[in-house]
């Protein structure tokens, strides 16, 4: 494992001692320590400041380096964390991934599993019978030659990306563990300093908030308030408590799923599986905000769902009260009439455009912002085009990923339309079934449609088959010794 990467992981810490081999001086870390002209170039780079170590901040500082920048990422946590549940890396996603960096799309591919070969739409929670299925999730990629959607544990995505990260920066150490923004300003120079929690700072050409849905950036940048309980501008609420678990389930019926989602009178369940032979699921329970965390949460659950499908009853059975994690569900539009960039402090990611997670696009957002915010500064020639390239930036950006976040929000107040209607079945099955494939291939379209690489589709498909039998043979394993050790 290279040497930098191993401090960021359990049980590995050390602590941040210089920058690029500077040592820091009064109790402030300088990017560079001369001053510098406003001409860019090889010996003068751009110094990238990206505050938050998510998967948003990791992938654009990848992006970045690669692009011949200068950088350095403030995450707020001491460690990096196993935890987490697949991610789904649609198209879109892992396709930018792959032009960035073969490497990593490699690494990616050997953890991940595919969705080629398996079946993901909406059942009938009380049944389960499936009332539409997502075909165009495996049938876009073959016919449009992209790479096949795959579905990633977030912490191995995470290491992966730290891994590359490693790879990419050689033996700098630009990741400050620990380390959370305050809060900025910016200098007559035009230069950004930013403040952090331990009284230092840095010094940066570009800040960019990458510090998720409670951005402390951008809340300095909108002067907004900052947290959930003072949510205003474009953070909403969407109207649902998400209860979660990720239980050791064995049913061979999974190994042929990418995801489902029940839906049933007032809530929803999704159940997606991931690595060795767990199954991640969710509960979405129709709530207002900042209620109370549930009490006895399994207990709680299976008397909601009581009515519904033996699977959804027995994923929330196999999953202990204190795995059962519950959360408000938040999201964010991103805000059409207010620029996300000013002077030279850009947002990315969940800070700027936090998707419902149904639509599995959230990371793949984040990755795509990074990327493109890296072409457009990679050819810069002056400081003095920074206010200029990041507006650009957002305009850019504005329109996709307010019509996805849109298509999240959408999706799910659909539901909310759609499960009143669970009686009728047969106006459900002759009206609305016929019509709902053609709406969700439209939407898979426009998702996949940013993928910025072709892929052969023989490659593609005997890359796919040799994903999904490694996976097979792997959940095959777990779950024979979990059954053994019960
Ligand atoms: C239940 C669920 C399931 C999801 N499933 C999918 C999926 O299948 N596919 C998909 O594409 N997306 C999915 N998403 C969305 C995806 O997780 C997010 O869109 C993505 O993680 C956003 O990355 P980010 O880097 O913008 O923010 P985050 O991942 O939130 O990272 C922000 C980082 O900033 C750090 N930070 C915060 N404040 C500061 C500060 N002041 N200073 C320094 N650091 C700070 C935090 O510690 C954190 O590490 C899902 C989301 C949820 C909630």
């Amino acid at each position: 494992m290279p040497a930098p990467l191993q401090q960021f992981l359990p049980g590995k810490a050390k602590p941040f001692k210089t920058y690029a081999g500077i040592r820091p001086s009064n109790r402030c870390h300088y990017l560079q320590v001369n001053s510098l002209s406003s001409g860019v170039d090889k010996e003068n780079p751009l110094r990238i400041i990206i505050a938050g170590g998510g998967l948003g901040g990791l992938f654009a500082a990848i992006c970045f380096l690669k692009a011949g920048l200068n950088v350095t990422i403030i995450e707020k946590t001491a460690r990096y964390r196993p935890f987490g549940g697949p991610i789904q890396l649609a198209s879109n996603g892992i396709g930018t991934v792959k032009i960035v960096s073969e490497n990593l799309y490699e690494n990616i591919n050997n953890v991940a599993r595919p969705f080629w070969g398996t079946e993901s739409g909406i059942r009938d929670g009380l049944t389960s019978e499936w009332m539409f299925k997502f075909e165009a999730i495996n049938e876009l990629p073959s016919d449009l030659r992209l790479p096949f959607s795959v579905c990633i544990d977030r912490s191995d995505l995470q290491l992966e990306l730290l891994k590359e990260l490693a790879e990419v920066s050689g033996k700098e150490n630009i990741l400050r563990m620990s380390s959370t923004l305050k809060s900025y300003e910016i200098n007559s120079s035009g230069e950004v300093i930013v403040h952090l929690d331990d009284e230092t700072h840095l010094v940066g050409d570009i800040l960019i908030g990458a510090d998720g849905i409670w951005s402390q950036t951008r809340s300095i940048l909108f002067d907004e308030s900052f947290g959930s309980e003072f949510a205003s501008s474009t953070a909403s609420f969407t109207g649902f408590k998400l209860f979660s678990g990720l239980p050791l389930f064995a049913s061979i019926e999974f190994l042929k799923i990418g995801y489902c989602a029940y839906i049933g009178p007032d809530n929803y369940f999704v159940a997606c599986p991931d690595k060795q032979g767990r199954i991640q699921w969710y509960a979405f329970i129709k709530s207002d905000a900042g209620t109370d965390d549930v009490d006895r949460s399994k207990e709680y659950l299976l008397e909601v769902f009581k009515d519904w499908n033996p699977t959804v009853r027995d994923l929330i059975s196999a999953t202990s009260s204190e795995e059962i994690l519950q959360r408000d569900l938040w999201d964010r539009a991103p805000s059409i009439f207010k620029d996300w960039s000013k002077d030279c402090i850009t947002l990315l990611g969940d800070s700027c455009h936090a998707t419902m997670p149904n639509i599995g696009q959230g990371c793949g957002l984040a990755f795509e912002d990074g990327y493109v915010l890296s072409l457009l500064l990679k050819d810069i020639k002056s400081r003095q085009e920074i206010p200029h390239l990041l507006k650009r930036f957002y305009r850019k950006r504005i329109v996709r990923t307010a019509a996805i976040q849109g298509l999240g929000r959408l999706n799910s107040e659909a539901i909310k339309i759609l499960t009143p209607l669970l009686p009728y079945r047969r106006f459900v099955d002759t009206v609305l079934s016929p019509l709902l494939p053609l709406v969700f291939r439209l939407q898979f379209w426009y998702c996949y449609s940013f993928c910025p690489v072709n892929i052969d589709t023989e490659e593609s498909l005997d890359l796919a088959k040799n994903m999904s039998e490694k996976y097979a043979s792997e959940t095959k394993l777990a779950w024979r010794d979990f059954i053994k050790r019960t």
